[in-house]
């Protein structure tokens, strides 16, 4: 929880510092405070249909008199946020498909490659057997990245020459894990800069080769993203949601940015549960996505 905190302190001050100032010790909740802090939220990177649920609910509950001061104006809105966070949440299991398939898909940059290779160190300290894809065969670097997170923590992988075509490693891979007997395998795809039509025709040839290998493939389509880039992750998050079937997110990088708030954009607004977070560079700091944990660190 400590390290979470730590993770999270940027956000914490520019989001609850500015809360605090505006709420703690305030007797009186008027229309302008609460235009105060609507302002706040929007400029936190939380997204303006949020902003405004959230500012809603507030209103209804203090014309209700269920909050009296700053103090509890303050925790209602913890409260809030949690609850629309419960909303979209659930966990990544993988267990009981042999191989569970995850394909993992993103820009260039945004750490991609890190959080394949800090995922696969979590399955393989659970014991799994863990196969990795090198489907980004654009960039020379990011296979060799990908090698040496599987030597790194002992998982195996499939890896083709730089230029090769991405469903064929996808296909070899699959072959792999299936005589392997592997139980997670997770595949890398190129990052490059996507129009929706190019994005969905690759995603279309990968996805047709997967599906014929193995029955339900992929059964998790992870997306990341990277927090510190705020409202550019976003529009990734409208685009790919839109052409590549996500179904879950990863926010890396939520450490040394102020910009936090995506989280709950992406969740609440965008529909997307949030699997995993990324707070520092080491294996640990890819954490498993709490939302009570979440708003604790974030508002205390
Ligand atoms: P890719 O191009 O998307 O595969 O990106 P990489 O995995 O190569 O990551 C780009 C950079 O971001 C690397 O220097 C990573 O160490 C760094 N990175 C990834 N996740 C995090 C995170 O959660 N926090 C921090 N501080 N850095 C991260």
């Amino acid at each position: 929880f400590e390290r979470l905190k730590r993770g999270l302190s940027k956000t914490h001050e520019t989001i609850i510092g500015r809360v605090d100032t505006l709420l703690l010790g305030k007797k009186q909740i008027d229309a302008d405070t609460l235009d105060e802090l609507e302002e706040i939220l929007i400029t936190s990177d939380i997204g303006v249909k949020t902003t405004v649920d959230l500012i809603r609910t507030l209103e209804q509950r203090l014309k209700r008199n269920e909050l009296q001061d700053g103090e509890a104006v303050k925790r209602a809105l913890k409260e809030e946020i949690l609850q629309r966070l419960l909303a979209q949440h659930s966990r990544l299991d993988v267990s009981g498909k042999n191989p569970f398939v995850i394909l993992v898909i993103g820009v260039n940059g945004v750490g991609k490659t890190t959080t394949i290779g800090k995922l696969a160190a979590k399955y393989r300290a659970e014991g799994k057997k863990v196969l990795l894809a090198a489907g980004d065969t654009f960039r020379a670097a990011a296979a060799e990245q990908l090698e040496l997170w599987a030597n790194r923590v002992g998982a195996e992988i499939v890896r083709h020459k730089e230029g090769a075509d991405p469903s064929a490693v996808v296909f070899d891979a699959c072959k792999a894990a299936l005589a392997r007997s592997s139980d997670v395998l997770i595949i890398d795809t190129a990052g490059r800069m996507h129009t929706k039509v190019n994005l969905m025709e690759e995603m279309k040839k990968i996805r047709r080769v997967l599906t014929r290998e193995i029955p339900e493939a992929p059964h998790e389509t992870l997306l990341v993203l990277d927090a510190a880039t705020g409202q550019n992750a976003l529009s990734q998050a409208q685009l790919f949601k839109e052409a590549a079937q996500v179904s879950g997110v990863v926010l890396t990088k939520l450490d040394g940015s102020a910009k936090g708030g995506i989280v709950v954009a992406v969740s609440h607004e965008y529909t997307l549960p949030i699997r995993f977070i990324g707070v520092g560079e080491t294996v640990e700091d890819l954490r498993e996505f709490d939302p009570a944990q979440f708003v604790d660190a974030l508002f205390e």
